[in-house]
């Protein structure tokens, strides 16, 4: 699919049952509950023979319109809409997870999803094994008849290391293990994960997708392509349906957690859906513009942008993500003395932490998002005191650089 016909299909997929007034857009379902005309369509409901609606913790309609859209754009086999990124992470985890395996990844994850994985999936019986993603071979190693899953972020934040997914994806697959990509920084418009190998997509739609920070929420996109599950809950599945993944997760996982999508969210979300490559597009490019113009200041020691050809990760991003991989960069001054001192003197972009919002934020992640974790564990994680995060947003570029400008003095 090219970019302009993701313009279009963003915003063309009309609602399955035609609504009384013949609203354009998808009403918000505020019901919880759905009534049934005899008793036997409410046990062909229950039993899943038909798809009518039961129970909003199950589906829906105006989460289902959403993520029917999702699946429209990704030509995904099955999409769940929960209600944050950690909820869409957690869920996929417990539904392949099982008492005694290993979940192989690395140290360079978001904040909550490390905290996860080591802290509350261990409690469970699960063993997580980091090793350095950018080497096949160690991920080879790693990998044993226990192991649910291979994880990763597409770029790390803050470091923006990119790993070679289909590299990734081939040692995965020729041991018969799933890969499990979080594709948060770059939305699927311009990323096609499932090309890349990636059997299993997690996103926070908490960023791109919510349109201007309104709302949290989480996506888990499943390509239906990945059948060796070796959990026995999906085992005892294969065969019965195209995705033993899928299954479990709607039938068991998701239902007993709790975590579906809001209706409310789920119209801010559509809206956002609607505008994303746009913002996308322009967001990127202001962030590649900044990349280069901070290059050129004195007081800035290095700019990581993969999208910069002095980057390591140059060449694999841009096979995987094109010339602009997301707004997002990071860049490093003195000393944490400084980087307070900048931030302080900031007048237009925003002190706060998310990432893509429409307007452009900025965090120096070691004292907050990493401020918790010991020195040790940041050393680990190669989260520095020295580095600056800026999430670009739809501003005039010329004036974030000018406030950039003016807060270095
Ligand atoms: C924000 C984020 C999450 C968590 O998402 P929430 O919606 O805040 O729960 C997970 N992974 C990445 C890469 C993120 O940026």
């Amino acid at each position: 699919m090219n970019k302009q016909e993701y313009e279009t299909k963003l915003l063309s997929t009309s609602y399955p049952k035609q609504d009384p007034y013949g609203a354009l857009s998808i009403p918000v379902y505020h019901a919880l509950a759905y009534e049934f005309e005899t008793a036997e369509e409410m046990e062909a409901a229950f039993c899943g023979w038909t798809d009518e609606h039961t129970y909003s913790r199950i589906t829906n309609p105006t989460v289902q319109y959403f993520e029917e859209r999702v699946k429209r754009v990704t030509g995904a086999y099955g999409v769940t809409a929960l209600n944050s990124g950690m909820a869409a992470i957690s869920n996929t985890l417990i539904t392949l997870a099982w008492s005694g395996s290993n979940l192989v990844t690395s140290r360079h994850l978001f904040g909550n999803t490390y905290s996860f994985f080591v802290n509350t999936l261990k409690a469970f019986g699960m063993e997580v094994r980091f090793c350095d993603l950018t080497r096949p071979e160690e991920v080879a190693e790693s990998i044993d008849e226990n192991t649910c899953a291979v994880f990763l972020e597409i770029i790390t934040n803050p470091q923006m290391e990119v790993a070679n997914l289909e590299g990734l994806s081939n040692v995965a697959h020729d041991r018969n293990v799933p890969l499990i990509a979080d594709t948060t920084i770059i939305p699927f418009t311009a990323f096609h994960a499932a090309d890349f190998g990636v059997d299993i997509e997690v996103v926070s739609s908490t960023k791109y997708i919510s349109g201007g920070a309104t709302s949290l929420g989480g996506l888990i996109i499943d390509y239906g392509r990945f059948d060796q599950y070796r959990a026995p809950a999906l085992k005892a599945l294969a065969g019965s349906a195209q995705s033993p993944f899928h299954t479990r997760l709607r039938k068991e996982v998701h239902r007993n957690l709790g975590a579906y999508m809001t209706p409310d969210v789920a119209c801010m979300q559509t809206l956002g859906l609607e505008t994303l490559q746009i913002r996308f597009d322009r967001q990127a490019v202001s962030c590649m513009d900044l990349a280069l113009k901070l290059q050129t200041l004195s007081k800035v020691r290095m700019v990581n942008y993969n999208g910069l050809e002095n980057n390591p990760f140059y060449e694999v991003s841009r096979k995987q993500f094109g010339d602009y991989p997301g707004a997002m960069l990071t860049f490093d001054l003195g000393s944490r003395e400084e980087c307070f001192a900048f931030m302080n003197k900031l007048k237009l972009i925003r002190r706060a932490t998310n990432l893509f919002d429409n307007r452009s934020l900025i965090i120096h992640p070691a004292s907050t998002i990493f401020g918790s974790f010991t020195a040790a564990q940041r050393e680990m994680m190669n989260v520095e005191e020295t580095t600056i995060r800026l999430s670009v947003g739809l501003e005039n570029v010329e004036e974030l650089f000018g406030d950039i400008c003016q807060a270095l003095g």
